[in-house]
């Protein structure tokens, strides 16, 4: 089993009546439920809990960690930022969704701003697969579209990506590299750009299977190796990173 835990602001869902009728059980239990299957053991966390709901034994027990966040990033601790960069440091997966490309998670584990262009325009999102081989676009055609999302366009400021997985096309004729994977530590990062709060992207099926497959590249990865067990070598790396 891969244990993931799928992390929330969880603030538009409170507060934003058109959000609350797209994602009634939060963007977190959206995915949580999209995503499951016999092989994930899933549980969901929120920045209003204790903690942010990422204590020491959440983490612990932790192959995967999904991260959706938007307006208060600011808020959220720094105490448990750098838990959570430890914990990819020590082969922890990490899915930046949408808007987490600002979340302090994120930018100290890149390094740069990771500011992008932006704009609300209803605009229709064509996700393009650059990597066809790479086992997060298994399953997919040569491209998928979303009807309706918020547009990001580049300069997206980040590190070249180890990988890029997809390339996004907007009507409005942006482009932006909206599928990036990285390895930090013994730790795979990867960043997906769909999801703004107001358009019911994490109902798409496309997109689900997008975040599916990144957790189990996420969690196969040079850490968390749930088929054979962690090797000796990254046991000995994770005790010197306390
Ligand atoms: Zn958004």
């Amino acid at each position: 089993m891969i244990r993931v835990t799928v992390w929330n602001e969880n603030w538009h869902e409170k507060k934003d009546e058109k959000v609350i009728r797209i994602y009634p059980n939060g963007i977190h239990g959206a995915i949580a439920e999209g995503i499951r299957s016999e092989e994930l053991s899933i549980r969901t966390a929120t920045q209003d809990q204790e903690e942010h709901g990422l204590t020491e034994e959440v983490l612990d027990n932790t192959d995967v960690l999904i991260w959706w966040g938007h307006m208060r990033h600011h808020l959220v601790s720094d105490e448990i930022v750098e838990r959570v960069r430890k914990r990819v440091w020590k082969g922890m997966g990490l899915i930046v969704l949408h808007s987490g490309h600002f979340s302090k998670v994120f930018k100290s584990l890149m390094g740069t701003s990771c500011d992008l262009r932006w704009r609300e325009n209803d605009e229709k999102e064509r996700i393009w697969v650059v990597d066809p081989a790479h086992p997060i676009a298994e399953g997919l055609g040569s491209y998928f579209e979303l009807e309706r999302e918020e547009t990001y366009g580049e300069h997206f400021d980040i590190p070249a990506p180890d990988e890029l997985v997809f390339v996004s096309w907007f009507e409005g004729g942006d482009v932006f590299r909206s599928g990036c994977t990285y390895h930090r530590g013994q730790g795979k990062i990867f960043y997906f750009r769909p999801g703004h709060e107001e358009f019911p992207t994490y109902y798409n099926k496309d997109v689900l299977r997008v975040i599916s497959n990144a957790v189990h590249w996420a969690a196969a990865g040079r850490g968390a190796t749930p088929k054979y067990g962690k090797s000796q070598a990254l046991e000995a790396v994770s005790a010197k990173i306390s």
